[in-house]
């Protein structure tokens, strides 16, 4: 199954996709570890999305996207996937649209988790003290949520039109989360309209 789960900054969408990997046995891909990581090693991109990512802002679509596309010619991804963090806008849906024709994967479903903004601001404010993720500042996750209703929640009404999004309610226990989201992919539509 090749699943976007598609949420605000802080909204829980690792910790789902950590379990919906464990639930699914399919490969969890998360853009911002995978830029994370490549900051960590000097790479290139990740020399030029660094001070981007602390500011709260987008990494340009080319440098997400080589990354994306290097990650999904590992093996480990032909079994499903679970994309976290990507597409965060609506170039990114074009591309992403055009890689998985490109590669035979369409997507099968969408799924989006609301939380509402104070949840938000709370969670990584606890996060940003435990993790020390220099993006959870509470100034920068107000940028990060500003991007989010600008850029990325369009990027949802893309997959209601393509019959793909499934709404899901992101306040609670992890457990129940979970639930929820392993529910909405049992009553998706079985073709996309
Ligand atoms: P995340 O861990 O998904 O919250 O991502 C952390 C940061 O990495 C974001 O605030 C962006 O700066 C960058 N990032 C992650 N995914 C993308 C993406 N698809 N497009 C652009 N920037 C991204």
């Amino acid at each position: 199954m090749r699943i976007v789960l598609l949420g605000a900054p802080g909204s829980g969408k690792g910790t789902q996709a950590a379990r919906l990997k464990a639930e699914l046995g399919i490969a969890h891909i998360s853009t911002g570890d995978l830029l994370r990581a490549a900051v960590k090693a000097g790479t290139p991109s990740g020399l030029r999305a660094k001070a981007v990512m602390e500011a709260g802002q987008l990494v340009s679509d080319e440098i997400v996207l080589a990354i994306l596309e290097e990650r999904l010619a590992q093996p480990d991804t032909h079994g499903g996937f679970i994309l976290d963090g990507y597409p965060r806008n609506l170039a990114q849906a074009d591309a992403l649209d055009r890689l998985l024709k490109r590669i035979g994967q369409p997507l099968d479903a969408v799924l989006k988790l609301n939380v509402p903004d104070a949840d938000i601001l709370k969670r990584t404010e606890i996060r940003f003290k435990a993790e020390g993720r220099a993006d959870d500042n509470p100034e920068t996750v107000r940028r990060r949520l500003e991007v989010y209703a600008q850029q990325t929640a369009p990027v949802a009404d893309y997959y209601a039109q393509r019959g793909l999004l499934g709404e899901v309610n992101g306040v609670g226990a992890i457990d129940e989360i979970a639930a929820r989201l392993l529910a909405a992919l049992d009553t998706r539509p079985a073709t996309p309209a």
